[in-house]
């Protein structure tokens, strides 16, 4: 292909663009085109995503279409572009940060951006290369759609694409482009950017752009006597209390949840060295680059509230007074207890609140971190027990037989008069089968790495429905072997 080609062929993806976030104007973002990777294949797809987006069903078939969605041929119509934010990271301010790395293509007519991550350098990529590798990108992959699956709010990925063209990390890699999908990108960070340089006019347009595209109702709020800024600000407090309430109950570990990794729509964001608990330890740190464990799993939902008040401080030049500011991340403290509280007793089988219920879940959670217990397992036996009334697959898992029987005992008291189908039933839809745990995600990496993919693709269809039995699937549900331990996973990606 002559550069000339190049620069004029483009990949029509049948998708209709519309202007989106870039209709904020040129000091939120730069244009620019993905830097080429060589020789393209395709590593997964998530058809899924690809009906969200209206795609044709032979989208995948076309050779420019790879191309594209790894940054090697313009997508028609498209407009790329990578936005600037900063951000807080490790509690520390940290400037300017930026997409260093994921490049947006637009935002379709069906209101979904679309970004291509690891599409090469832009001007927010500091010392990186702007690319992504292998491993992380499948990681990224495979938890955005089990986050799905699970019925948690997180950014989406359409594909992932690789190339054989080497990326240097500790050792070298090879490179790989994810194509996520969101109504929205937009971060704590963004708006912490034009609130540190003091540019209120832009700060302002922000604010208003995202209110008016997701948060209308901030409009015609009687809250804080019509403050829209300070209404939003307690709307993005609450969806975040929502999600962190999610991430807690599923035994999901973020890994590194700085400002510039916080959703402003609420939505788990920022695929890195997350991780699904094994064995149950409240303090367990995924990310192996946090010494400190500030990001341990149950500080999680007091740095999500730590993060808040970065978004608020962002915010206070439009909010105008600190009180309201502060007023409106309030709620955070009873909407996460409440979430939290909710999905606990589904996954205990209740439907309804009872006084007693706090002791019954702080009961069990401090038995499981006593034992180490496994957590998906715990509950999906817990579940079975429910349905076919055998205690003995749950009982094995606690070497305390006494706590776990007093426990029971507990448990079926509060469960007198049930009808057990029916709780068995909201059980099964509550504690899914399966999860993507560390050594899950490396057996798939290592086989791709091998150009392998069935493993991510079988992978996939089981974290896509994960609260369905896929019989003859149980390999993909049992404990974790030995080796799982020994995985260490870094910022590096
Ligand atoms: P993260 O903590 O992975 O979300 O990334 C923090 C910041 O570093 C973001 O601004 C990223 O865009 C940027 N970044 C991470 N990796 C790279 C890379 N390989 N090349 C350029 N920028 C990167
Ligand atoms: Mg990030």
């Amino acid at each position: 292909m002559s550069l000339l080609a190049e620069d004029t062929e483009a990949a029509d993806l049948g998708l209709r663009w519309k202007p989106g976030f870039a209709a904020l104007g040129p000091a939120f973002f730069t244009e620019l085109r993905p830097t080429p990777l060589p020789d393209p294949y395709w590593v997964g797809r998530s058809e899924a995503v690809a009906r969200e987006l209206g795609l044709p069903t032979d989208w995948h078939e076309s050779k420019a279409t790879l191309a594209a969605l790894t940054g090697s041929m313009p997508v028609a119509g498209a407009r790329p572009i990578a936005t600037v934010y900063s951000g807080h990271q490790f509690g520390v301010w940290a400037g300017q940060l930026g997409d260093g790395r994921a490049i947006m293509l637009g935002e379709t007519d069906g209101g979904l951006e679309v970004q291509l991550k690891g599409a090469g350098r832009t001007p927010y990529s500091r010392g990186g290369d702007g690319r992504a590798v292998l491993r992380s990108s499948i990681r990224e992959f495979l938890c955005s759609e089990a986050m799905h699956g699970l019925g948690i709010p997180t950014t989406r990925a359409l594909c992932v694409t690789g190339s054989n063209a080497p990326v240097y990390r500790e050792e070298i890699e090879s490179a790989a482009v994810v194509t996520r999908v969101a109504p929205s990108f937009v971060r704590f960070g963004h708006f912490e950017h034009f609130a540190a340089n003091q540019r209120d006019e832009e700060l302002r347009a922000l604010a208003d752009y995202v209110i008016d595209r997701y948060y209308p109702a901030c409009r015609t709020t009687d809250r804080f006597g019509g403050n829209a800024y300070a209404a939003f600000l307690e709307a993005v407090s609450e969806r975040t209390a929502a999600l962190l309430a999610q991430w807690q109950v599923v035994g999901f570990c973020h890994g590194v949840m700085n400002t510039d990794n916080m959703s402003i729509l609420g939505l788990t964001i920022d695929y890195g060295p997350f991780q699904f608990l094994d064995g149950f330890d409240p303090r367990h740190i995924c990310n192996h680059s946090d010494t400190q464990g500030r990001y341990a799993f149950n500080q999680q939902p007091n740095v999500a509230y730590w993060n808040l008040f970065c978004l608020a401080q962002a915010l206070l030049p439009l909010i105008g007074d600190q009180e309201v500011a502060v007023a409106a991340l309030e709620s955070y403290k009873t909407v996460f207890p409440n979430e939290f509280e909710g999905r606990m007793r589904a996954k205990l089988g209740l439907t309804e609140a009872a006084e007693g219920d706090r002791p019954l879940i702080e009961g069990v959670l401090k038995l499981l971190a006593a034992g180490k217990v496994d957590y998906t397992i715990f509950w999906r036996r817990l579940s079975g027990y429910m349905a076919d009334g055998n205690v003995e697959p749950v009982r094995d898992l606690f070497l305390d037989r006494a706590g776990f029987d007093a426990w029971l005992l507990s448990f079926s008291q509060r469960h007198a008069g049930t009808d057990r189908a029916l709780a068995a039933e909201l059980m099964r839809r509550s504690n899914p089968k399966f999860v993507l745990r560390n050594h899950l995600g490396q057996q798939a990496i290592e086989a791709s790495q091998q150009k392998d993919h069935s493993g991510v693709a079988t992978l996939l269809a089981l974290l896509q429905t994960p609260f369905e039995e896929h019989p003859g699937a149980d390999a993909y549900a049992g404990f974790p072997p030995d080796w799982a331990s020994t995985i260490e996973i870094s910022c590096s990606s």
